[in-house]
């Protein structure tokens, strides 16, 4: 079976502490490996967490906050020491290339592997890296800063062919990939079999959805909506709805009032403000709205 795996590589929000470090994900989605922002650490997270650094395709940046971009600079720079010579594209705001770039040449690094930007917008959600078995979308979050979530989607599975039924009528081998599009088999006469007698249903795509960072903001529900899993910061609890408000981030409330509204089947929340020590009251709020919500820590690993 495809992978869909997400390896949280860092939980915390602004200031690293000893248990947290800032943002920074790992997606393998069908083995190809996304890396959603890149906080100061990453690299030294994706090797603990045993994650070759070179198998990294893409890397997609929500804002240009520190603690979700710091890290870039030493990355690029490490891949080519490490001699990278595949390409690597890079989504972010605008402004990400000249601030990163200007890092990278001012140490006279010639990169021996290409590295390209594109920019994301907060208009409009907008499929940004299209495969054959899966997409991702950027869509528009509520900040203090231009600030995109991401959308990692599968697209529908072929059918799954019955070997046993395909037998009985005898049907030659080079049929089958036909039949797992959803055709219906036709014989040499003519005859013809209905593809749903042949097949059964194939398991339905999965979705993954990152949010953070942003304050609450209902719109997400029309990106992602029936999203399965979904993260989204929780940066404090209600008794600092205060300074949620002025920062533009989330309440633990906040965060499951929205899985709610998504209709999620599963919430993870992180990027904790690392004034709490005790993360418990985290849960019992979000609980009262949306009851499949667990804490995200570092090194976590969430099959999709
Ligand atoms: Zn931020």
């Amino acid at each position: 079976m495809l992978k869909f795996k997400v390896t949280i590589l860092g939980s915390g929000s602004a200031v690293p502490t000893r248990d947290r470090n800032p943002t920074a994900q790992l997606i393998n989605l069908h083995n190809t490996y996304i890396l959603a922002d890149c906080a100061e650490g990453t690299q030294l997270c994706l090797r603990e967490n045993s994650i070759r650094l070179q198998k990294v395709d893409y890397i997609l940046i929500s804002h240009l906050h520190g603690d979700h971009f710091y890290g870039l600079p030493g990355l690029i720079s490490t891949l080519h020491l490490l001699g990278r010579s595949k390409p690597i594209t890079i989504f972010g705001p605008p402004g990400l290339e000249k601030a990163v770039m200007g890092m990278v040449e001012i140490s006279r690094s010639n990169l021996r592997y290409p590295l390209r930007f594109v920019e994301t917008q907060t208009e409009h959600k907008e499929l940004i890296i299209e495969h054959s078995t899966f997409e991702i979308y950027s869509f528009p979050l509520l900040h203090k800063v231009p600030t995109t979530g991401f959308l990692f989607e599968e697209k529908p599975k072929k059918r799954l062919y019955r070997p046993e039924i395909g037998e009985d009528f005898g049907i030659p081998h080079y049929w089958i990939d036909r039949i797992k599009q959803g055709q219906d088999y036709i014989d040499e006469e003519g005859n013809r079999i209905l593809n749903r007698l042949l097949t059964k249903d194939p398991e339905p795509p999965k979705s993954y959805a990152f949010c953070t960072d942003t304050a609450y903001y209902p719109k997400i529900a029309t990106f992602i909506q029936d999203v399965d899993v979904i993260y989204h910061e929780a940066s404090f609890l209600v008794e600092d709805k205060k300074r949620a408000l002025e920062t533009r981030h989330s309440t633990s409330q906040d965060a499951a009032q929205i899985a709610m509204l998504c209709n999620a089947r599963k919430l993870v929340i992180g990027h904790f403000s690392a004034r709490y020590n005790n993360l418990q009251p985290f849960l019992e709020e979000a609980k009262p709205f949306f009851n499949n919500v667990v804490l995200a820590y570092d090194g976590m690993v969430i099959n999709v």
